[in-house]
């Protein structure tokens, strides 16, 4: 089983879900069974009704590893087959206070896994504010700095836009987040969200996958939506 975290950046409602559900539907449309789980982090059950001899769980991040590792197995197809890739979007912004067990639970689980079957995908925000109209990369370097501390290092860096990504921006976000340019990827506003595929797809995130995750996909994707 291959596992492909997204997480986010800078503010919520970036584009997490978007991207999550392209890179499904370009790794499903190379022919490959993919499902997805989408983590919405709220622990909200009420320790107050619990006996004082009963425990949730003695350590949650272990009880979310499991539930991921469990939930990924179920067949999402109408074949039947256990799927191959499990595409998991993390809710929320990477700092927030709710979201700290997941992100440690992902952070041993990468290790757990193994490193050919983990990689994560960190979605920030380029803003470009219209009085100096430059790219501003500073708070994708702090989004990505932070979640370096919490132990989780980013495999693509998308960077959600309102204009394509120029190219000196994006070699400064390769220098100043330690990755090399190939895995920053610009996802800029679209006129429609059906395009997001087909942006990453001509960023050679097909390829990327292929050698990062040691999957071996033949070609491009056959059929894109
Ligand atoms: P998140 O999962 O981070 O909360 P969503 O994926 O739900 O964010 O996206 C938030 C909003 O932004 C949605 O209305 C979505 O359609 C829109 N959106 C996301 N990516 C793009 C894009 N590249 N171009 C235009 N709109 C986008």
């Amino acid at each position: 089983m291959k596992y492909i975290l997204v997480t986010g950046g800078v503010i919520s409602g970036i584009g997490k879900g978007i991207i999550a559900s392209s890179v499904g539907t370009i790794l499903k449309s190379c022919g490959l069974h993919v499902t997805a789980i989408k983590i919405d982090p709220y622990i909200n059950i009420d320790a107050g009704t619990f006996s004082p001899y009963e425990h949730v769980v003695p350590h949650i991040t272990d009880a979310i590893q499991e539930w991921v590792m469990k939930q990924a197995r179920v067949p999402v197809d109408d074949d039947e087959v256990e799927p191959q890739v499990c595409v998991i979007e993390l809710g929320g912004t990477v700092g927030d206070i709710e979201s700290m067990p997941f992100v440690e639970a992902f952070r041993q689980f990468q290790f757990k896994v193994k490193r050919e079957n983990f990689c994560n995908i960190h979605v920030s925000l380029i803003p470009q504010p219209s009085t100096t109209g430059e790219q501003k990369t500073k708070p994708t370097q702090n989004s990505v700095r932070e979640l370096r501390g919490l132990g989780l290092s980013p495999d693509l860096i998308m960077c959600r836009c309102a204009n394509a990504l120029e190219n000196a921006v994006k070699e400064k976000i390769s220098m100043f987040c330690h990755v090399e340019p190939e895995q920053v990827i610009c996802v800029h506003d679209v006129s429609s969200i059906y395009k997001v595929p087909l942006l990453l797809e001509d960023q050679g995130v097909v390829g990327y996958f292929s050698r990062r995750l040691d999957m071996h996909i033949e070609g491009r994707p056959r059929k894109m939506l």
